[in-house]
């Protein structure tokens, strides 16, 4: 597998400490407050487990899974929930958890449905963001780290769906896309 890494951009230790810092962050935002941690499954996975452990609060941790991407490297433009959350989230303050923001589009849409299901407030945490390939206008209130235009792949993330369990992040080897890996 790590023979399919052409570069890595953030080592293990790396990324340990920036999930360290964006939970001491948390954790003072939200003292006093009825924290609900939202996972957008499946790339936050890895985060939101990291990151739950480093939030020194009593909090509740809800599920949702949304597709827009599919199998290719490119956003469809189209949101659908696989998975829906299993209680009501009226009156609560909501913490999204993303492992990265690219267009913007699946975080737009997610905010949207939140509101209207009457969340007392929604903020948002993404381990990784591109800023400049957002097609909505929108930002993170906690940022780990800004990614350069390229696909990433670790830490959650998944080309094809292989490649979640990279503890490290990186880029893969363009011949992994041509399929000649
Ligand atoms: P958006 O709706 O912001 O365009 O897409 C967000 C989703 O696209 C992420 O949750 C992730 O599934 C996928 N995505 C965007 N950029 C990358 C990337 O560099 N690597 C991987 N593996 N997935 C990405
Ligand atoms: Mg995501
Ligand atoms: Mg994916």
């Amino acid at each position: 597998m790590r023979n399919d890494i052409q570069e890595v951009l953030f080592t293990e230790q790396e990324i340990q400490e920036k999930v360290a810092e964006l939970g001491r962050q948390i954790t003072a935002d939200y003292a006093g407050k009825n924290l609900l941690i939202l996972c957008v499954l499946k790339g936050a996975f890895i985060f939101v487990s990291d990151l739950v452990k480093k939030i020194d609060l009593k909090l509740d941790i809800d599920f949702m899974a949304v597709s827009s991407y599919g199998n290719a490297t490119k956003s469809s433009g189209v949101v659908k929930i696989v998975k829906d959350l299993d209680a009501p989230v009226e009156g609560r303050d909501i913490l999204i958890v993303e492992d990265i923001i690219d267009s913007g589009l699946t975080l737009s849409y997610l905010i949207d449905v939140l509101e209207r299901r009457n969340a007392h407030s929604v903020k948002v945490v993404t381990m990784f963001d591109k800023p400049h390939r957002r097609t909505v206008g929108l930002e993170a209130d906690y940022k780990g780290f800004l990614i350069p235009d390229a696909f990433i792949v670790g830490y959650g993330l998944d080309y094809a769906e292989k490649y979640r369990n990279l503890p490290f992040v990186g880029v893969l080897k363009p011949e992994v896309y041509s399929g000649h890996a």
